[in-house]
């Protein structure tokens, strides 16, 4: 038998809602209580000088149809950007004999870029939760303010829309600035 490549650990308060301080609780996007998705959910969390400026969890169901909503030329580029940027088979081979208590080695570095998280303005940290623990697999990871906006870059005007249209719907009360650059996207 092979050695399970995803680990399961205690959730780290990285991944709970600012708002509460508790881990979330419902999906953003279809109000479904977290606790009944058996596939598990995603937490994401935009970071800017220090401050949350974003926060939402997704159950893998919403998360799904969010990204069929992007056109498949998007979908694409999105998917081949992390492939051809992030090394994600190495990283967890990296990961592995770390003991699976801390995010921290997994959100250190972004994950397309390498650039280290302090050095760092602004970020977006991404996590998968199972049964209320954080999955170490894919995620967590961190990936820079500069590479989230090259990926932004590469995707149509359709997509952009379609994202920001869901967006208003799901966090309406996320604050709309913390300066007076637009509202942040978070592709993954
Ligand atoms: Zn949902
Ligand atoms: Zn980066």
């Amino acid at each position: 038998m092979s050695e399970p490549i995803h680990r399961l650990h205690t959730l780290p308060e990285l991944f709970f809602s600012e708002e509460t301080d508790r881990p979330f609780v419902f999906c953003n996007d279809c109000r479904q209580p977290l606790a009944a998705c058996e596939e598990g959910h995603l937490i994401q969390k935009v970071i800017s000088k220090g401050e949350t400026i974003m926060e939402l969890a997704l159950c893998i169901a919403c998360h799904d149809k969010l990204q069929q909503s992007y056109s498949q030329e998007s979908r694409e580029r999105i998917w081949n950007f992390y492939l051809d940027h992030g090394d994600i088979g190495g990283r967890l081979r990296k990961f592995q004999s770390i003991p699976a208590a801390s995010p921290e080695p997994w959100t250190n570095h972004c994950l397309t870029c390498s650039s280290t998280r302090s050095t760092q303005d602004e970020y977006v940290i991404a996590g998968q939760v199972l049964d209320g623990l954080l999955v170490y697999g894919e995620t967590p990871m961190m990936v820079c303010g500069s590479c989230m906006e090259k990926i932004t870059d590469m995707l149509s005007e359709e997509t952009r829309d379609s994202y920001d249209k869901w967006m208003e719907r799901v966090v309406p009360s996320a604050p709309e600035t913390i300066d007076d650059k637009p509202r942040r996207r978070v592709f993954l």
